[in-house]
């Protein structure tokens, strides 16, 4: 048995007949061309270049980010590797996936093997043969590939390569026999992403492996004899800020290797709501008005910000999956209540929902085991007079007083019961706030409450209740 070390390029003139879905096809006819022949980088800078043509974002599905993306573009056009550093939950993850789709759809590769070879320019040694030796080479197509591998202490190098088992050669079992060649992980992202998540997870020993396939694009699979392969893929890597300078580094000759891009929370709290918007996992169910969205997404960037009192204490902040759980959160408990439109009183009596969205993703420097609902409480608190001032701010002034006249005339308002339209001004204010009539009540519970908070002239009797409380 030989192995053929050589690189093989197949031409039209030493090609075998092709087989495709059971008929001949030529594959260097105009339609076909395009799927094989050309380095995944080609497709991937020829498609940037054209979504630039047009005056496109390439990354469309990515919220904000417009520096990280001129630098991700910069990258993969000048084929560089990439190293997205930041913590998770802000998109890393989906970032290399966004990449992945700059791939065409499909590939032509060869039928049966492991890495989906191309049939033009062979890696493993079982394609090498059958090319170079058969008459009649079956193809199948293969989808776009995006593969993780997970920064793994325990990774061995079977695992992140592969490799050929001299023991069964020896044993005498064909080449391309499942049990003779393994391939590891990084194999099987060959003519597609490889996306290591964790990067300095990885043992030094196989850091040092990834090295040669960063430099040459090829790498040598240690398991008993030591066999070059040429891997043709996009290597992207994450690394959390946390674990830079722990005992799981990633080594050196490895980051002279990479660009790193920082990836960070998103800008604005503008951004950070549609995020949330776009990941949520209920699509359905009482809506959101914009104000929720608000004080929820403020209370995460309270926590991650560090510019109140109570947030000092915070350690581990939150990522934008805290944003996405609470949107989610408040929409599942307002419309377990059978409201259309999300209300205060959604949020539990003690904020239980946030805390529901909160409790694990945040870390505290000090904690008796009581202190984060507490702390959790204030961001709420926070939020709300924040998303509550901006709220009484857009009360025309001129109407602030027939307002309050109008108010004044209740015992007592339920916002559940009473009907607003029956306060002429009250209810100009509530049209300015609500985008949807569902979104009614909540509004009037919103100018209720706001005006609460900013001037202490209505009082909360209890959730949804109010009274006036001026003289
Ligand atoms: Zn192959």
């Amino acid at each position: 048995m030989e192995y053929i070390f050589e690189e093989v390029i197949i031409k039209p003139s030493n090609a075998p007949k092709f087989i495709l879905d059971g008929e001949e096809v030529d594959i260097w006819s105009d339609e076909m061309l395009r799927y094989h022949s050309r380095n995944i980088i080609d497709y991937v800078r020829e498609n940037i270049y054209s979504y630039e043509r047009r005056g496109e974002d390439p990354f469309a599905e990515i919220v904000g980010k417009e520096s990280e993306k001129e630098m991700v573009k910069n990258a993969l056009m000048s084929n560089s590797n990439i190293l997205f550093k930041g913590r998770k939950g802000y998109g890393k993850t989906t970032f290399s996936k966004a990449m992945a789709k700059l791939l065409p759809e499909k590939l032509l590769a060869v039928k049966d093997c492991k890495i989906h070879d191309d049939p033009t320019h062979p890696t493993c040694f079982s394609c090498k043969r059958k090319l170079l030796e058969e008459n009649v080479v079956e193809l199948t197509w293969v989808p776009r590939k995006w593969i993780r591998i997970p920064g793994d202490p325990m990774m061995t190098t079977r695992q992140l390569i592969g490799g050929i088992s001299i023991q069964k050669v020896r044993e005498g079992y064909e080449l391309d026999h499942p049990e003779v060649f393994t391939p590891g992980r990084v194999l099987k992202a060959h003519r597609g992403v490889a996306y290591f998540d964790e990067l300095g997870a990885i043992p030094s020993a196989l850091q040092t492996l990834l090295h040669e396939l960063l430099e040459e694009r090829q790498i040598t699979t240690p398991e008993g004899d030591i066999i070059p392969m040429k891997i043709d893929t996009i290597f992207v890597a994450s690394t959390n800020p946390a674990n830079y300078k722990g005992v799981a580094d990633i080594k050196e000759p490895l980051m002279d290797r990479v660009e790193e891009i920082p990836i960070g929370p998103p800008e604005t709290l503008k951004e950070e709501i549609e995020i949330a918007l776009r990941n949520m996992s209920l699509k359905e169910g009482a809506i959101l008005p914009e104000w929720h969205m608000d004080i929820l997404a403020r209370t995460v960037r309270y926590a991650r910000n560090r510019e109140l009192k109570v947030s000092g204490q915070i350690e581990l902040e939150p990522s934008c999956r805290a944003t996405i759980k609470l949107f989610d959160h408040l929409r599942a408990s307002a419309t377990r209540r059978g409201h259309k439109a999300a209300m205060l009183s959604d949020y539990g009596n003690q904020y239980e929902v946030v805390k529901l969205g909160m409790r694990s993703r945040i870390g505290l420097e000090y904690d008796d085991g009581n202190e984060k609902d507490s702390v959790i409480e204030n961001l709420v608190e926070e939020a709300i007079n924040r998303t509550g001032s901006r709220i009484y701010t857009a009360i025309p002034k001129e109407s602030f007083g027939v307002i309050m006249e109008e108010i004044s005339t209740f015992d007592e308002i339920d916002v559940e019961k009473q009907n607003p339209e029956d306060m002429e001004n009250v209810w100009k204010v509530i049209l300015l706030l609500a985008r949807r009539p569902e979104e009614v009540m909540s509004a009037f519970e919103i100018l209720l409450e706001s005006i609460r908070r900013c001037t202490g002239l209505i009082e909360r009797i209890s959730p949804g209740k109010y009274a006036y409380a001026g003289s």
